[in-house]
């Protein structure tokens, strides 16, 4: 019989291993929740209203319909269970032989999980959707207001998290507020809303150099985003957020300050850090489960100097390779593949227009460069060409006109505030 190989999570990690697995002899699972892989990077673009979501996603099946030794099952994985070998799925157990856990991660709101309600976070396309309808509906709701405290609160957004995508949130909000909606509205200036970037650490992008950090701060300040540093917000409700001894009333707050892991660690009674991350073994293998790997999100891996690895799609989509490699030497009997190391592919983020950073080992890069190889990067790594030509094609406009062409509100308005 052949080796049967499940793959859960179609994301970056997950994609990546099954196209690493494409000639193996073996029969491939590969499950996802949602029918389509997302573009998570360009999510921002969605919930401000420059992009569409089909721009930005794409069905798996389509993906992988040239792959024989592969079938794609849109279902939801509730457990594991190593000592049988099967995960749970709502339809019953599936077998398998290895297992590839690459289920990523959601948002994490530090055990203050009732906030989620008044600060949605960011991570699949319902997310941006449902961000997006919050933000234009509280313009809308301000045209219609009955006095200015009312308007002032309603054109007032907090992003919380200073990492890369609450800058990249609020410089696209400011831009959303003061160039595509600043002349659609009668008694309302959208050019006067108050975009909030509250940080509780000391600088924005902590994970990049310091030098860029400032100029980061300094490009949102040029677009009128208030940056607040060094103040933790310590309650969020339905009329804004309390920080110490301040509370700011806001008409939309997104939270972009924290992640935590999908719960594979929990499946597997098994540890893992703070984050909910399985501590993997140097070949991302589970300890105890040698024929179980957990990558992307999911893991907390290191490289063999002890450096944790970062969260972000790089890392994801190179461990979905290796494991890919590691499981078809081990069915081939061949020698373990050495430990997985990194190879540091940078870390970029943009501002807004003509804004960007770009750190990749010593080079740092600011400015309308960093930020036109920022879109060239993000164009080349979309994985079908026809998302590539709408993007681009969108931007340029965008970049022209100021226009957002996404500028709808759809779905229930619940959440938003009155
Ligand atoms: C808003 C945002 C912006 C980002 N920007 C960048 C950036 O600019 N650059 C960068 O490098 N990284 C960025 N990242 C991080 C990057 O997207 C992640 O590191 C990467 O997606 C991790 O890949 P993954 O395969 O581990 O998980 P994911 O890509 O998240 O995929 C996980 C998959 O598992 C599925 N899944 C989860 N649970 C289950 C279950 N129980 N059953 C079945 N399926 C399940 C999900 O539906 C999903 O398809 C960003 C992330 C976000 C949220």
């Amino acid at each position: 019989m052949r080796p049967r190989i499940v793959i859960v999570g179609a994301g970056f990690g997950g994609l990546a291993a099954a196209e690493g697995l494409a000639r193996a002899n073996a029969e491939i699972t590969l499950i996802d929740r949602q029918n389509h892989h997302l573009f998570q990077p360009l999510l921002y673009q969605v919930a401000t209203a420059g992009l569409s979501p089909a721009d930005i996603a794409w069905p798996v099946r389509h993906l992988l319909r040239r792959q024989r030794n592969l079938r794609v099952l849109m279902a939801e994985v509730t457990a594991v269970k190593p000592g049988r070998k099967v995960v749970t799925l709502a339809d019953g157990p599936l077998a398998y032989d290895w297992l590839v856990l690459a289920t990523g991660a959601t948002h994490g709101y530090f055990g203050r999980d009732e906030w989620a309600e008044h600060a949605p976070g960011l991570k699949t396309l319902d997310d941006a959707t449902g961000i997006r309808r919050r933000l234009l509906l509280a313009f809308e709701r301000a045209e219609m207001a009955s006095n200015p405290a009312t308007s002032a609160r309603l054109l007032t957004i907090v992003i919380v998290g200073g990492g890369p995508t609450g800058v990249e949130l609020a410089g696209a909000v400011a831009e959303l507020a003061r160039k595509a909606l600043a002349r659609d509205f009668r008694e309302i200036d959208p050019r006067q809303t108050r975009v909030l970037l509250i940080e509780a650490g000391p600088r924005l992008l902590p994970n990049f150099p310091e030098e860029l950090s400032r100029y980061t701060a300094s490009a949102l300040q040029r677009l009128d985003v208030e940056v607040r540093l060094g103040q933790a917000v310590t309650r969020c409700d339905a009329r804004g957020v309390q920080m110490g001894s301040e509370f700011i009333e806001a008409g939309t707050i997104v939270w972009a300050a924290g992640v935590h892991a999908s719960p594979a660690a929990e499946w597997l009674g098994i540890e893992a850090d703070r984050a909910g991350r399985v501590l993997v073994a140097p070949d991302l293998s589970v300890p105890g489960h040698d024929n179980i790997y957990v990558i992307g999100d999911t893991a907390l891996a290191r490289n063999p100097n002890r450096a944790q690895l970062p969260g972000i799609a790089p890392v994801a989509k190179q461990q979905g390779t290796y494991v890919a490699r590691a499981i078809l030497a081990r069915i081939a009997g061949r020698a373990p593949l050495p430990p997985f190391v990194y190879r540091d592919r940078g870390l970029l983020a943009t501002i807004g227009r003509k804004a960007a950073v770009i750190s990749y080992k010593r080079l740092r890069l600011s400015g309308w460069l960093a930020w036109w190889l920022w879109g060239a990067a993000h164009i080349y790594f979309l994985v079908s060409l026809r998302n590539r030509l709408i993007v681009v094609t969108q931007w340029l406009w965008s970049y022209v006109v100021f226009e957002r062409g996404a500028r709808l509100i759809t779905g229930s308005d619940a959440g938003a505030r009155r």
